[in-house]
């Protein structure tokens, strides 16, 4: 009987913090061997002159969700987690969204249902909570804390979900006690709603709008309030989705001064700006999401936090619409930019879009690349050890990629329900050939071979934010937490339900 079920043979692998010629065995789903020379295996894949990678974890995706403002996103469990692969990305992490009338139990059951019935690649959830009323406080965060849920998503705008400060303090002091992460999308709804206001009084309706109701000056006063919430409390905070100079300046600063604060990117913010939201008729629509893309100046801030870890999560924020009245044009011609579905599809495209103008084009190494897309993803979320690396005793995750494919985006090769591209046309420069998820070749001459219903809920442990013994949660955040909430941070996580790693490779997430 042969040792290993599969052998992906001559490869260079890489993790997020080197890369090496090796064979990588697997047996049971699991990475059993990592050497030269494994023996044959039932199954074996030549990577010769090709890159074999920790598959991506896209941390911030919307499936399946009805948005804030009533609209049903386009893509399910199914058709998002197959794009996903087809990506190189083998682990997901969406919202289970609660609207402020729901029952937070509910809505997890019924998330849990869609997933386990439709997603082809591992999976887990962030809980989206719109009311935080003492049920939701006491009882049922706690409770699905506790089922491996361990990461809430709050809103400081837009009308059904905003919380004010008062109630984020709330969240806050629950995830300090209840050692959760608590990510948060960071603008001040009074200064987009005054804007707004004032632009659709004047007549201004186009898409282009949007991005000035959005404006800069609106993300970094969030952001930075948020920041200072979470100091307060001393807990530690992620911030979704940064897009502009001034918010990326002000978190590097609270990071230079200690704050636990963490924060996240997204491919719009590199390769779009808000001149794509001024095209023809209304074509501006497929480029509109929130915060809006910015300008030049914004995408050289944002390359720049990349590289140096002020921004060390590279999500998709997958929000996908079709450009029709389901979605981008609820009132057709005369939809303006406050009605418009906000978001755009990025799930397929965001490991291809960094690996082509990250590290093909110089700007980032090959492990960078790494941390950003998986590695620091299952470290923020839970997942290290299991996730997001190439290491003995982790799930068999990785993609087998060739450097030297050229590839020009068209909308009609990718597999998400949108039906365009924001990316249209553009021509990237390697590309993920084989995915392979827990040891079975998902993903394969461009074909998939997942069954519907195959990828596992991810019960996730606490975030190496809360409970790294590196010290990634400071003096200053613990002092202050002594005085308000009675837990014990510097407690080191009980590893139980992961399994060993092997080396520490989460360079960029050390506070700095
Ligand atoms: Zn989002």
């Amino acid at each position: 009987m042969e040792e290993f079920d599969l052998v992906v043979r001559d490869g260079w692998v890489a993790t997020a913090s080197e890369v090496f010629a090796a064979d990588v065995g697997v047996r049971d789903g699991v990475i059993t061997a990592i050497a030269k020379g494994l023996l044959r295996a039932k199954r074996e894949i030549n990577a010769s002159e090709r890159w074999v990678l920790p598959g991506g974890i896209d941390s911030h995706c919307h499936v399946e969700q009805l948005s804030g403002m009533g609209i049903m996103c386009v893509d399910d469990f199914y058709s998002a987690t197959v794009a996903a692969a087809f990506g190189g990305t083998t682990t997901i992490i969406p919202f289970a969204a609660q609207h402020r009338e729901m029952k937070i139990p509910d809505v997890v059951a019924d998330y849990a249902k869609r997933a386990r019935e439709k997603a082809v690649i591992d999976y887990g959830f962030h809980l989206i909570l719109a009311n935080p009323d003492e049920t939701a406080l006491n009882i049922d965060l706690p409770a699905v804390i506790r089922e491996g849920i361990t990461s809430l998503k709050v809103y400081m705008t837009y009308d059904k979900l905003r919380l004010d400060d008062h109630q984020l303090l709330d969240v806050l002091a629950v995830a300090a006690s209840e050692q959760a992460l608590v990510m948060v999308h960071a603008e001040n709804h009074d200064i987009i709603r005054w804007l707004a206001n004032r632009l659709l009084a004047r007549g201004h309706k186009a898409p282009k709008f949007h991005a000035v109701a959005h404006d800069p000056i609106a993300e970094g006063e969030a952001t930075n309030r948020a920041i200072a919430l979470s100091r307060l409390i001393g807990v530690p905070l992620l911030i979704v989705h940064v897009s502009a100079r001034e918010a990326i300046e002000t978190i590097r600063n609270a990071k230079q001064r200690g704050a636990a604060v963490y924060a996240e990117t997204c491919p719009q913010y590199l390769f779009l700006t808000a001149d794509d939201l001024d095209r023809n008729g209304l074509e501006g629509a497929m480029y509109c999401c929130s915060p809006p893309p910015r300008d030049k100046d914004s995408q050289d801030a944002v390359w720049a936090g990349l590289k140096d870890g002020t921004l060390p999560i590279f999500s998709s924020d997958h929000a996908p619409y079709r450009f029709d009245k389901t979605g981008k044009l609820p009132k057709g011609d005369a939809t303006t930019f406050k009605e418009m579905a906000n978001g755009l599809p990025g799930i397929e495209l965001r490991m291809p879009l960094l690996f082509s103008e990250g590290v093909m084009a110089g700007r980032l190494s090959l492990q960078e690349f790494v941390a950003l897309t998986s590695t620091n993803h299952a470290s923020m979320y839970g997942l290290t050890g299991r996730k997001g690396a190439i290491t003995i005793g982790a799930d068999a995750d990785f993609a087998v990629w060739n450097p030297n494919r050229e590839v020009t985006v068209t909308a009609s090769m990718l597999h998400d329900n949108t039906g365009y591209t924001p990316y249209e046309g553009r021509k990237l420069k390697g590309w993920p050939e084989i995915v392979v998820s827990r040891g079975r070749v998902v993903v394969e001459n461009n074909t998939l071979h997942a069954e519907r219903g195959s990828g596992q809920f991810l019960k996730r442990g606490t975030s190496d934010a809360l409970s790294s013994p590196e010290g990634i949660s400071v003096a200053e955040a613990r002092e202050a937490l002594r005085g308000l909430v009675d837990v014990g941070m510097e407690d080191e996580r009980s590893q139980t339900s992961l399994r060993p790693r092997r080396s520490p490779t989460r360079p960029t997430l050390t506070c700095r």
